[in-house]
C-alpha cells in the first residue's frame, strides 16, 4: 500500500482530502503514510451521511444487524495478517500482540452480537400495561485513542451498530491506519453511511463533540480531554460515555506465591509497554515479600527483549508517539533527579525510535510524580507497605478510579481487599483481562457511563415506554 493510499470512508465512498497528516512508525520515526486531514465540509458530509442512513439502519431487523456484526468479525479475521502488520507499523506493539488485538476485536464484536435488548412489560399499574423498549439514539460520534486503535474502535462500532445507530468514527491521528483500512474493507459489507471514518488533527475532535447532528459521543482517552468533551457536548445535551485515564494500584499481600505471580505482575504493568488504561501503575507490596518479589521482577525484566515490534522475539515495543515519549522521559528524569533507585531500567535508550527500557522504581516516596501521575508508559513504582489499611488508603487516594488488582493466595482475604477498592473493576491474581460479558466503568474521574456487557449496549439506546389502556 502506498503512502497516500489511505482514504476516509464517508457515505460508503473513498474520500481524500487536500491536506494530509504524516503517520510515523514509533520504532523507526519514519513517515509510513500520509492520511487525509478532514475538512469542515467533509466532516459535515460524514454527519449528514450518517443521519440519512439512520432510519434505514434502525428499521432493519435486529437479526440483520446481528448478522452485519458477524460480517465485520469475519472481515477482521480474513484480513488479520494484513491488519496486524499495519497495526505494528503504526502503533509499535509486537506482531504477536497486534495479531491478538485483531483477533480479540473479531471475537469481541461476535460476542457483542449475541446480546438481546430487553423488553420490560408491567401490569402493576391498574388499568394499563406498560412496555419499555430500548431504541437507538441516532448518530454516534466515536473517538478512539492510540493504544488499542482497533479493539477500542470495535468496542464502539459493535454495540452502536447493533442497537441501530449509525456512526462517525475518529481514530487518533497517531494511529489511523488500521481503522481506515478496516472501514475500506467494510464498504461492501455495510450500507452506505452506516459507518463513516474520518481522520484529522486537533480541530476534528472538537468539531465532532460540538456538532448538532450528533446525538451521542462515545469517547476513550485521557481525563483532561474527557472534561473538554463533556463541556462541548453540553450544547445539544449529547449522551456521553467517557472511558478515561487511571492510575491503577496493584496490592500484593504477604501470602502471595512470588514465583508464580512475578511474571503476571510484570505484564500487568508492562504489557503494550505500559500503554494500557488498566495497567498496574502503582504496585503496593507487603514488606514481608517486598525483597523476594523485587528480585523476581528483576529476573523477568532481564529476559524481556525490547525493540521494533516487527522483529522476532520482541516483547516490548516503543512508546507510541513523541509527545508521550517525552512525558515518560520527564517522569524518568524527575525520578533520577530526586535520587530514586531503580530495580530495572532508569536510563534513556539510544538510537532512533521512542524506546524506554522497562523501569521499576524502588520504593519512591508516595508524593513523587511517578506515583501520583498516570505514566502511561513503561515505568512503574514498587511501593513498600507494612499496614494493609494504609496501603488501601494510599491506593484509593486518587482522583482516578478505573481499575485495580489484588494479589494473594487466599481468595477470601483478596476479595475483602477488592471490595474496599474505589474502582470500577478489580482483578484478583490477574489484571487487564476485560470481557465483553461484563460492565467496565470508571469511578471518580476515570469515566462516565459503561462499556461492555448489556449495560454497555444499553448506553447506545434510549428507553421508550408505551402505556396501553386496558379494562380492569
Ligand atoms: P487523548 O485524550 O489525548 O486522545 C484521545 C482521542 O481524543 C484522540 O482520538 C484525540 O485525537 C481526541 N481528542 C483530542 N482532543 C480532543 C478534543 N478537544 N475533543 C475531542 N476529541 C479530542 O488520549 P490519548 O493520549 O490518545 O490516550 C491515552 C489516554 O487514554 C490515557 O489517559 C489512558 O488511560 C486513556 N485510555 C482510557 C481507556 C479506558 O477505557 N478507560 C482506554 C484506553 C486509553
Amino acid at each position: 500500500m502506498g503512502q497516500n493510499d489511505f482514504s476516509m470512508t464517508i457515505d460508503g465512498r473513498a474520500v481524500h482530502a487536500g491536506e494530509r497528516l504524516d503517520v510515523i512508525n514509533p520504532a523507526t520515526e519514519d513517515v509510513i503514510a500520509r492520511v487525509p486531514d478532514c475538512s469542515r465540509e467533509q466532516f459535515d458530509e460524514a454527519v449528514a451521511a450518517a443521519r440519512t442512513a439512520f432510519p434505514g439502519w434502525r428499521d432493519k431487523s435486529y437479526a440483520e444487524r446481528q448478522a452485519s456484526l458477524g460480517s465485520i468479525a469475519a472481515t477482521l479475521m480474513e484480513h488479520a495478517d494484513e491488519l496486524k502488520v499495519l497495526l505494528t507499523a503504526e502503533q509499535g506493539k509486537p506482531l504477536a500482540d497486534a495479531l491478538f488485538e485483531v483477533q480479540a476485536a473479531a471475537w469481541w464484536i461476535g460476542e457483542v452480537a449475541k446480546n438481546e435488548l430487553p423488553v420490560t412489560v408491567t401490569d402493576a399499574m391498574p388499568g394499563q400495561r406498560s412496555t419499555t423498549r430500548h431504541l437507538p439514539l441516532g448518530v454516534v460520534g466515536a473517538i478512539v485513542p492510540w493504544n488499542f486503535p482497533l479493539l477500542l474502535a470495535i468496542w464502539k462500532i459493535g454495540p452502536a451498530l447493533l442497537a441501530g445507530n449509525t456512526l462517525v468514527l475518529k481514530p487518533s491521528p497517531n494511529t489511523p491506519l488500521t481503522t481506515l483500512r478496516l472501514a475500506e474493507l467494510l464498504r461492501p459489507v455495510l450500507p452506505a453511511g452506516v459507518l463513516n471514518v474520518v481522520t484529522g488533527g486537533d480541530r476534528l475532535g472538537p468539531w465532532m463533540t460540538a456538532h448538532p447532528g450528533i446525538d451521542k459521543i462515545s469517547f476513550t482517552g485521557s481525563t483532561a480531554t474527557g472534561r473538554r468533551v463533556m463541556e462541548s457536548a453540553a450544547a445539544n445535551l449529547k449522551r456521553l460515555t467517557l472511558e478515561l485515564g487511571g492510575n491503577d494500584a496493584a496490592i500484593v499481600l504477604d501470602d502471595i506465591d512470588v514465583d508464580a505471580m512475578a511474571e503476571p505482575l510484570f505484564w500487568a504493568a508492562f504489557k503494550n509497554s505500559g500503554q494500557v488504561c488498566v495497567a498496574a501503575k502503582r504496585i503496593y507490596v507487603d514488606d514481608k515479600v517486598y525483597e523476594p518479589l523485587a528480585a523476581a521482577l528483576q529476573q523477568v525484566a532481564k529476559r524481556v527483549v525490547m525493540g521494533n515490534g516487527a522483529d522476532d522475539g520482541v516483547a516490548l515495543g516503543p512508546v507510541q508517539n513523541r509527545a508521550q515519549y517525552e512525558r515518560v522521559r520527564s517522569l524518568l528524569a524527575d525520578s533520577r533527579a530526586a535520587g530514586h533507585r531503580f530495580l530495572t531500567g532508569g536510563q534513556d535508550a539510544d538510537g532512533a525510535g521512542f524506546f524506554v527500557p522497562a523501569t521499576i522504581v524502588d520504593n519512591p516516596p508516595e508524593e513523587s510524580r511517578v506515583v501520583q501521575e498516570e505514566a502511561f508508559g513503561p515505568i512503574v513504582p514498587l511501593l513498600r507497605f507494612t499496614d494493609l489499611d494504609d496501603a488501601i488508603a494510599r491506593a484509593n487516594a486518587s482522583e482516578f478510579g478505573l481499575a485495580g488488582s489484588v494479589w494473594s493466595s487466599n481468595p477470601d482475604r483478596a476479595a475483602a481487599v477488592a471490595a474496599r477498592m474505589e474502582t470500577g473493576t478489580v482483578w484478583i491474581n490477574s489484571a487487564q483481562n476485560l470481557t465483553p460479558y461484563a460492565a467496565f466503568a470508571g469511578q471518580k474521574q476515570s469515566g462516565v457511563g459503561v462499556e461492555g456487557g448489556l449495560d454497555g449496549l444499553l448506553e447506545f439506546t434510549t428507553p421508550q415506554t408505551i402505556h396501553t389502556a386496558r379494562p380492569e
